[in-house]
């Protein structure tokens, strides 16, 4: 949130603030535009994108998880938790290079956990301390910037640096994430171009799109909440005497 301190924030905040938030809009505009471009290329092999996650998932001896319809466009997911591959319906039932790709990208995650893939278990199990850290910073930098002058120069302080630590915990998990994420799309592409499910050439490229624009995503997310910390380490640490 923007502080009234005078014209010294401002810039610091156009950088760290507004710059990896218009990263993010450019990054989320990049997954819909090539994926709807990639959603015009069908993939040769005609499969839907359910029928290609089973069939990677059977490939690999996983029969425990299950792959449903979820709701909302881009909503593609895992959840080693419930064993489910959850498929947006442009994707469960498209036979699109991009629904395949997505659709495989999922399978790679279910591919991950059944494999007892590192990364996958450390995101896991920082889950829910990066909740915890994401609901503690939204509080505590709010009641910090707002409260300062009011709760006096030790508390409003303290709860600064209280928010800067639970922002530090969703860093960490979207860090990550990164490699966790990579991984997937690359055994996605892997899997889809050697089993001949997706040719090599524009089917291979269009669907390479889609997956890339969603890594960068995570990149995009990494950097706004980098950009965060450092904003309020500099209201921290500028205004302490
Ligand atoms: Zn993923």
């Amino acid at each position: 949130m923007p502080i009234t301190t005078g014209g010294s924030t401002l810039l610091p905040f156009l950088l760290l603030i507004i710059v990896p938030l218009l990263l993010g809009l450019w990054a989320q505009f990049r997954v819909r535009s090539t994926f709807g471009a990639a959603q015009r290329v069908p993939a040769s092999s005609g499969l839907s994108g359910a029928e290609v996650a089973r069939e990677i998932m059977r490939a690999h001896g996983i029969t425990n998880v299950g792959v449903e319809v979820s709701h909302g466009m881009l909503s593609d997911h895992y959840d080693p938790r419930a064993k489910m591959l959850r498929l947006s319906k442009e994707v469960y039932s498209g036979r699109s290079v991009a629904a395949l790709g997505i659709a495989a990208h999922e399978a790679g995650h279910a591919l991950q956990d059944a494999q007892h893939y590192g990364p996958l278990k450390l995101r896991s199990g920082i889950v829910p301390l990066a909740m915890v850290g994401s609901h503690v910073s939204n509080i505590a930098l709010l009641m910090g910037v707002l409260l300062w002058g009011m709760l006096g120069s030790t508390l409003g302080p303290t709860l600064l640096l209280v928010g800067i630590a639970g922002l530090c915990l969703v860093a960490l998990f979207q860090l990550i994430t990164l490699p966790v994420e990579y991984d997937a799309s690359r055994r996605a592409k892997d899997l889809l171009v050697s089993t001949g499910l997706v040719s090599q050439g524009r089917e291979a490229q269009a669907m390479g799109a889609v997956l890339n624009a969603a890594a960068l995503t995570y990149v995009a997310a990494l950097v706004a909440t980098l950009g965060t910390i450092l904003y309020y380490a500099l209201i921290l640490f500028g205004r302490r005497d």
